[in-house]
């Protein structure tokens, strides 16, 4: 059984089924999230990863290609920029309710139940099981259990009761459309600017409205309450005045739609989760390696775990060594992702001298050390060849 029904976890269902395994997906929430979360990216290796499920060309689709990055001060002036790899297929950015969508009506296409309104509270291990238990009272067993139950999961505290819970980087995220097109902005480009009071990341939609999402230093003890009380018609009244210095964060604020201005809260992100499994329960997606948003890779990676588990379970011949084949090959790889795009979020939070050195400094950087290659290579060109078999690792075959 899967637990959680947002990205990973339909996903994770979806290979296990292509790798003969049958599973069921249980959600907290009832609704379809219309409307819930914002913009994201899904970048090549996620492509990837979904193509091992049949939902690569799928989620293709729904997004809008991005071939290039520009990084800008507040005042529009360049600081550094990179073509993505050319070799590669481009990067999509979408909406989060259209990818959630989509991959629930492929997985129901594809006969994977998904099960809403199960909202896991506790789980128990006997003998070659595990059961798991709903708020509602119902309960579910099965051979093992997957947690994909995102950044605050509860699988995760099941596993290993100190594991710990996401930081919280004192940045607000918000989101949303406005009418107004920068008239020089590419419509393949995504553009962040270092703003004086607050950073701003934009595309131009297809449409010609200009999709942006914003963080802002925000270290409010009472922000919970705050956000409760804020309609998004203030939100943007404030980004109005966070913003009107800056070029194009101005007009952008000035034309944006009040309408679609969401607030996501604080940026959080994992620290390094010690224990990934125990028993019959294993993490994958934002439940033990969430990313700043700032890599653009929350859900890339949370696909590639979730095939990756899933050619582990097929392969190898007891729960064991199949959970720790799955650690070995993903903990490398998502910590280090982690760690570059802790570097991006420190820099959200500096003040305009840093950003003015970052102007002079960034160009002959990157020139000199910051090619297309070094900066996302490692991220982007990540491939899974679903089909080649998954040997054991040498801890769990000596244990055996
Ligand atoms: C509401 C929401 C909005 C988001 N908005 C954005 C965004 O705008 N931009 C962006 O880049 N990323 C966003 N994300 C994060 C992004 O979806 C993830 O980084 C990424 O897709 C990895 O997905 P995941 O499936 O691991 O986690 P998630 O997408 O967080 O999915 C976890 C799922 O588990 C369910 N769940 C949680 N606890 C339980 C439980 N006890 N029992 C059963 N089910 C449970 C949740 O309801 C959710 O559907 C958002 C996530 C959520 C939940």
């Amino acid at each position: 059984m899967v637990i959680g029904g947002g990205i990973a976890g339909p996903v994770t269902a979806l290979a296990l089924r292509r790798a003969g395994i049958e599973a069921t997906v249980y959600e907290a929430y009832e609704g379809n999230a219309d409307g819930v979360g914002g913009t994201m990216a899904i970048a090549p290796n996620g492509l990837d990863a979904l193509d091992a499920v049949g939902a690569g060309e799928l989620v293709a689709g729904l997004g809008q290609p991005i071939t290039r990055t520009r990084v800008t001060d507040g005042a529009g002036r360049p600081i550094m920029g990179f073509d993505h790899l050319a070799d590669l297929p481009p990067s999509r950015a979408l909406w989060r309710d259209r990818l959630y969508r989509a991959l629930h009506d492929h997985a129901a296409a594809r006969g994977v139940p998904i099960v809403p309104g199960k909202r896991l509270v506790a789980t128990a291990e006997d003998d070659g099981a595990v059961t798991a238990t709903f708020a509602d009272g119902g309960t579910a067993r099965a051979d093992i259990l997957v947690g994909a139950d995102g950044i605050h999961s509860t699988v995760r505290g099941l596993i290993d009761p100190a594991a710990p819970g996401p930081d919280r980087v004192p940045l607000l995220n918000l989101c949303g459309l406005s009418e107004y097109a920068p008239p020089n902005a590419h419509p393949t480009t995504t553009y962040f600017a270092f703003g004086r009071r607050g950073f701003l990341g934009y595309w131009v939609q297809p449409d010609g409205r200009t999709a942006w999402f914003a963080n802002v230093p925000f270290a409010d003890p009472v922000l919970a309450e705050k956000l409760r009380a804020t309609t998004s018609g203030e939100w943007l009244t404030r980004l109005r005045g966070i913003y009107a210095d800056d070029v194009p964060g101005r007009e952008l604020m000035a034309r944006g739609d009040p309408a679609t201005v969401a607030c996501l809260g604080w940026v959080d992100i994992m620290p390094r989760v010690p224990h990934w499994s125990r028993g019959r329960m294993v993490l994958v997606g934002d439940s033990v390696h969430a990313p700043s948003p700032s890599s653009g890779q929350g859900a890339s990676l949370a696909a590639e775990s979730g095939v990756q588990l899933a050619r582990c379970l097929r392969d190898l011949p007891d729960v064991p060594a199949a959970f720790a084949a799955y650690e070995g090959m993903r903990r490398g790889r998502v910590e280090k992702v982690a760690a570059r795009a802790s570097k991006t979020n420190n820099s959200k939070t500096v003040g305009p001298a840093a950003i003015t050195m970052m102007r002079l400094v960034m160009p002959l950087m990157s020139r000199l050390f910051m090619t297309p290659e070094k900066t996302i290579g490692f991220e982007h060109r990540h491939r899974i060849d679903f089909d080649a078999p998954v040997e054991a690792p040498a801890l769990a075959r000596a244990a055996r």
